[in-house]
């Protein structure tokens, strides 16, 4: 979707190297509790301990997760199971209450909250880590005079983060990020639980700026933290109520996009809070990226073409995280992978992991099947799409839609074939077919679900960055774009190893003299990747 007056996005890569890393992880109020936390075993009893150390909502700020470049390209769970006999009435024409007689949100079908909350307990099973840290708040409430305004994607498990964070103190309004991926029945259960949340699945243009004015332009309501993923929020909000600002303690941008246009802000001078660069960290990228990939994948492309990968040629482009996840997955069901890289690093990796590293042009006639994964634009091109075979299956796992020059396909001499929903034939005039998958969008946003697991790592990650962010004492963070302290990373993925009953090894007092490390960690430097 684009945006008006839309920021120009940076370039990637340069902008990244300004980050701040947060140095010393123990100065800061959160991570000094994390510090504490004994390391032999993780126990959700002692950190509900830790947390009662948190302190005094005096002197707090705050922040949560975010969008795309376009609220069309971005990822998450894109399964809904809305019911398709949903009446065509917009919701923004229609007057609805939920039980307790409050019309404070707007979305589809309030009526289908109770479906919506069993959607929502099945994620919770999966999300342990959100679901202790809201033990703790039993406690204190480390958000307590937190009003955060959201906009991400609207799913059982970003349901989960929102309710945790309302468990913590916060007050949310919220809105989609995407203006297909809102499961409707929960956005039903949100609002019945109390949550002004202004979505539906099939949004207009129209609809999702105004929802999203509809979150922060409230009387008697003043946001002071921002969670966005993909920045739409952040610009609205930049744009429209500048005066806003004086009152947000910090943002928190979960999405590759979104942290660019930060960095963009902050590079011209015009960030005027802090921000959290959660996309980098690294229980994001190597986990959301990585993992998450690596199933959906297969998910993605199994749903839509019923394709049997066993012996089947398959390019990927890019063997960056999404690459790794997406080759290692192909290559265990016995596909041939190629790789194309740019980058001789990546490169070599692939090499080294037994993939024939080619240039496109070099392969394209022979394979079966063609996927994206570089956040770049145009790598497929027209030239490309016209030597394929018949059958060929081509699609993106990259961030938006640019990969696959999608638009080149759009001329006289071919016929389109919607075949089933995502799921396009191109037809070329000898009957070639060529089989498009979502269009050239993010195919695992466009065609399955997520892994719950994964979301709960980021959504943890973002719940404590704002956390951090509302915390901190003044001057602690300045107007500029932060990285999590590896630290944080730590205590993410430690609040996720209970899951699988996993037993940390701990260094001896001798161990941690001879490595130079604390017991407690960080266990590895900053910019350990
Ligand atoms: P990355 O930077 O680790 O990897 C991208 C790789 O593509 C790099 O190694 C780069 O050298 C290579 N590359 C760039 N241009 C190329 C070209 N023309 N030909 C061949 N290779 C090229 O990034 P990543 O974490 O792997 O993410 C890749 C994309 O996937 C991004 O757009 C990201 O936002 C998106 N993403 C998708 C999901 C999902 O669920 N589908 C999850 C996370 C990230």
């Amino acid at each position: 979707m684009s945006m008006p007056d839309a920021m120009p996005l940076p370039g990637v890569g340069e902008e990244r190297k300004q980050a701040k890393e947060i140095e010393d992880a123990e100065k800061y109020s959160f991570m000094a509790t994390v510090t504490k936390a004994p390391k032999k075993q993780i126990q959700f009893a002692d950190d509900m301990q830790e947390f009662t150390k948190f302190p005094t909502k005096t002197g707090r700020r705050s922040l949560s997760r975010s969008i795309s470049q376009s609220s069309t390209d971005s990822y998450s769970s894109a399964a809904s199971y809305t019911d398709s006999s949903d009446d065509e009435v917009s919701p923004r024409d229609k007057q609805q209450t939920n039980s307790k007689g409050s019309s404070n949100f707007c979305v589809k079908n309030i009526k289908q909250a109770e479906f919506g909350r069993r959607e929502i307990e099945i994620a919770e099973q999966d999300m342990s880590a959100l679901i202790s840290l809201r033990k703790r708040a039993q406690g204190e409430k480390p958000l307590a005079g937190a009003k955060i305004v959201g906009c991400t994607h609207i799913t059982a498990q970003t349901a989960v983060l929102i309710e945790t964070l309302c468990a913590l103190g916060a007050q949310c309004r919220w809105s989609a990020c995407n203006i297909y991926s809102t499961q409707n029945e929960v956005a039903a259960a949100l609002a019945e639980a109390g949550v002004a949340v202004f979505a539906w699945k099939g949004e207009s243009e129209d609809d999702f700026w105004w929802c999203i004015d509809r979150c922060v332009n409230m009387d008697g309501w003043q946001a002071n933290m921002i969670l966005d993923d993909g920045g739409d929020l952040t610009h609205w909000v930049y744009k429209k109520y500048p005066n806003v600002f004086k009152k947000i303690r910090g943002i928190v941008e979960e999405s590759v996009t979104g942290v660019h246009r930060l960095y963009q802000l902050s590079k011209a001078g015009k960030l005027c809070v802090p921000a959290m660069n959660v996309n980098d960290s690294v229980t994001k990228q190597k986990f959301d990226n990585l993992y998450c990939c690596r199933e959906s994948i297969l998910d993605g492309l199994k749903r839509t073409t019923d394709v049997m990968f066993g012996g089947k040629q398959v390019v990927v482009c890019g063997y960056g995280e999404v690459g790794k996840g997406c080759c290692a997955a192909l290559k265990a069901l016995g596909a041939i992978v190629y790789i194309t890289e740019i980058d001789p690093i990546c490169a070599l990796q692939a090499c080294m992991d037994g993939f024939r590293v080619v240039k496109l042009s070099e392969v394209i006639r022979q394979v079966d099947v063609v996927i994206t994964c570089t956040g770049n634009k145009n790598v497929v091109t027209r030239e490309h799409l016209d030597r394929m075979k018949n059958s060929c299956i081509v699609c993106n796992m990259g961030h938006s839609n640019t990969e696959i020059d999608v638009t080149s396909l759009r001329t006289p001499e071919l016929t389109w074939e919607r075949v089933r929903s995502q799921v396009d034939h191109v037809i070329w005039p000898d009957g070639k077919r060529v089989v498009l998958l979502a269009e050239g969008r993010l195919l695992n946003l466009s065609c399955s679900t997520v892994p719950t697991f994964v979301l709960s790592i980021t959504a943890t990650t973002q719940a404590l960055a704002l956390i951090e962010l509302y915390n901190a004492p003044e001057g602690r963070y300045k107007q500029d774009v932060y990285l999590l302290p590896k630290k944080m990373d730590e205590y993410v993925a430690s609040l996720h190893l209970p899951s699988f009953d996993a037993h940390l090894t701990e260094l001896t007092d001798d161990q941690a003299k001879y490595l130079g490390l604390n017991k407690n960690g960080p266990f590895k430097p900053n910019y350990y990747r």
